[in-house]
């Protein structure tokens, strides 16, 4: 077991100023905390927080790293307080120590965690918001793998899974290769017993061969990832026998003739497998990445995979990790992050290069992720969301129509308000209900973009609902104005023509404009409403929708042009007679009426409902026309001019007369006549008429 001196002795190497008071009192308060508590090895606890500062200091990390390390389990596993780390320790360790418990404190389902491991890794060097948190949970992970043996079988391999899967990967991003490749070796070891000593019984047999050629070389056995083997496996129905290279070996050695070299050992050995053999060496790959590959049958009648290069190319080819991490996990390749991510790695590789050691510290206050927060779903799923989300981004994240239908949240078992900003590590949960909807407010809150468009998606859609029932309502009332039947229009083939006139392509994008107000009901009227200009089949429609609202079919005197099937009916302020040039103007619910051009009334109608008539000269009918006669009054005045009128054949319908002064008399006369022509003729014989002063039509 390592003692304290043996930690103060190496930190003293590269630190000789070193303060070491911090780390007695340290040592003597986790000592103090811990004592009575035995690791399941036998050991006393305390041997764990020594081994793990040794680690630190193996890694020539600073005095606040190696105290923390110390103390890293005295607030999860003992009565210490953070109060009183702070009040003995101050901030900076307390701020390490709390890091290191609240990463210990993550729930992960081990479920879920193969395919969350990239999540689970984010949060976790999210949550650390320095550097060192990560550091000292990396070395407390590797020493609790060096004491793996005395933890039942389903502990140990619960341990190496989350190992391989989460740490090993952190370790390796971080550029601790030497870490990675323990956690690795050691998970292997609980996870896959048989493929190890395999492995390990080969890796002595290349190290003996190569010794006996006097190729001084390391020898490092590995096994691929076992869930992208696992992927493998299910995606192309393979037993687990059948997924080649599994095994492989990298052999690293000082020059290339070497490598060749071995090349040719290892193939003398093994029996190569054909085309499968690549040199890296004299055609490197484009990211300057160089090595021979080889695939030999192995002493047990396996496909082993035999990587040979220099250390030089071995550095390079690591030097790629970070990249091919974010590549392999499928996340996009943040420029930003890769920075950062090599600016650790130069951190922790070259660390000892910081004399001083406040420059070390100027640097390991991170933040690896600025722009993103990681927080559970109440099943213990991890989301990841932009910095500054909401609940309500949450709920969006987790399913549209769970942010539809939010009403309230949960952040750790609290009720929060909806625009509470959530913090790496919350779960939260979302109440939803069936009359919830999204609010407009909403918009003033939440970050995420998926969020922001699906709300104003809803709002939109809630309008377009609204203007569809109001433009339908609209349109309505103004159709049954001019006796036309708008929802006879809508279920007619004819309603997509008008659609397309408006240039739309859903009648439903016609009738919210029409509830927006950028449509008036009148101009749907129109279109439908033909004009001499327009065509046939606008006419067959008008007759069709007209059809609908009346039965009877009376013949008039009147046409629409084109159109023989409307209500007509004649203005009584002007007696149109046939010959009289005529309009015809939409009235409110009573089909068409019929003026004459010049008539006062009809000028003042609005010239959007006007409509172009015309006589039906098939039609003998007979017209009321108002005429004035004045004249002298005589005995048999009256008689004569009756008898005229009968002479010509037009029928008096009423008369009455007004006596004036000076025995002047002026007689009104309804008269019914067949046509201007006629009117002319019945006007003209009054005229002839003894003592008549004047005869003219006259509006009613
Ligand atoms: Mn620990």
């Amino acid at each position: 077991m390592i003692r304290i001196n043996d930690i103060i002795d190496k930190i003293t190497e590269y630190y000789p100023d070193a303060d070491l008071d911090i780390l007695d009192r340290a040592y003597i308060y986790s000592a103090r905390v811990h004592d009575g508590q035995v690791r399941l090895s036998g050991e006393p606890y305390l041997s764990h927080p020594l081994e793990v500062a040794g680690i630190l200091a193996d890694m020539k990390l600073d005095v606040i790293s190696v105290a923390s390390g110390l103390l890293h389990d005295v607030v999860e596993d003992t009565h210490a307080t953070p109060e009183e780390i702070n009040a003995m320790f101050g901030e900076e360790i307390t701020h390490i120590v709390s890091g290191v418990t609240k990463l210990s404190a993550l729930p992960f389902s081990s479920s879920s965690q193969a395919r969350q491991a990239e999540s689970i890794r984010k949060m976790i060097l999210a949550m650390a918001d320095d550097i060192r948190v990560i550091l000292i949970k990396l070395a407390d992970r590797l020493h609790n793998m060096r004491t793996l043996e005395f933890h039942s079988e389903k502990k140990r391999r619960k341990i190496a899974r989350e190992t391989i899967d989460i740490y090993a990967p952190i370790a390796a991003r971080l550029g601790i290769y030497w870490i990675k490749k323990e956690l690795e070796d050691t998970s292997f070891r609980y996870l896959q017993p048989e493929e190890y000593s395999k492995i390990e019984s080969v890796k002595s047999f290349i190290q003996k061969k190569m010794d006996e050629h006097n190729l001084k070389c390391e020898v490092l056995g590995r096994y691929k990832n076992f869930y992208s083997i696992y992927k493998k496996m299910v995606s192309q129905n393979l037993e687990f026998e059948e997924v080649y290279d599994i095994i492989a070996f990298r052999i690293i050695l000082d020059t290339i003739p070497q490598c060749y070299e071995v090349l040719g050992s290892i193939h003398s050995l093994w029996k190569p497998v054909a085309k499968k053999f690549k040199d890296y060496i004299g055609v490197p790959k484009a990211n300057m990445y160089q090595s021979l590959h080889t695939t030999v049958i192995g002493p047990f009648g396996e496909r082993i995979e035999i990587q040979i290069r220099t250390r030089e190319m071995d550095k390079v080819a690591k030097s790629g990790i970070a990249a091919h991490w974010s590549y392999k996990e499928g996340c996009r390749l943040n420029e930003k992050m890769t920075k950062t991510f090599s600016w650790i790695q130069d951190l922790v590789e070259h660390q000892e290069d910081f004399r001083d050691p406040d420059e070390f510290l100027e640097n390991v206050r991170i933040d690896l992720f600025p722009d993103e927060v990681y927080v559970y779903t109440p099943r213990g799923e991890i989301k990841s969301l932009t910095r500054g989300a909401t609940p309500v981004d949450f709920a969006f994240l987790i399913h549209t129509e769970v942010g539809n239908q939010c009403a309230g949240a949960k952040v750790n078992g609290r009720i929060v308000p909806l625009q509470y900003e959530l913090k790496t590590g919350d779960t939260v949960e979302i109440f939803t209900s069936k009359k919830g909807h999204p609010s407009k407010d909403w918009l003033n809150f939440v970050k995420t973009v998926k969020a922001r468009s699906r709300i104003r998606q809803w709002i939109k859609i809630q309008e377009k609902e609204r203007s569809i029932s109001l433009g339908r309502e609209m349109c309505e009332k103004a159709f049954r104005k001019y006796r036309l039947n708008f929802n006879a229009l809508l279920k007619s083939e004819e309603i997509d023509k008008v659609v397309e006139l408006f240039g739309f392509k859903h009648i439903d994008d016609l009738i919210a404009n029409v509830g927006y107000g950028k449509i008036t009901p009148l101009q749907i009227v129109r279109k439908i409403t033909p004009k001499p200009e327009q065509e046939k089949e606008h006419e067959s429609l008008f007759n069709k929708i007209v059809g609908r609202v009346r039965k009877k079919k009376p013949r008039e005197g009147v046409v629409v042009k084109g159109v023989d099937d409307i209500l007509i009916k004649f203005g009584k302020c002007c007696q149109p007679v046939p010959g009289d040039p005529i309009t015809g103007y939409i009235t409110r619910g009573y089909g068409v009426t019929v003026h004459r051009t010049n008539c006062v009334n009809a000028l003042k109608m609005s010239p959007e409902r006007q409509i172009d008539v015309e006589w039906n000269i098939d039609i003998a009918d007979t017209y009321p026309v108002k005429i004035i006669i004045r004249s002298y009054d005589r005995v048999g005045l009256l008689a004569d001019i009756t008898s005229n009128i009968s002479k010509n054949g037009s029928n008096i319908l009423s008369a009455h007369t007004e006596t004036r002064e000076s025995k002047i008399v002026d007689i009104y006369f309804t008269l019914a006549v067949k046509n201007t022509e006629h009117l002319k003729k019945v006007l003209s014989d009054i005229r002839k008429i003894k003592h008549i002063q004047e005869v003219k039509r006259i509006n009613a």
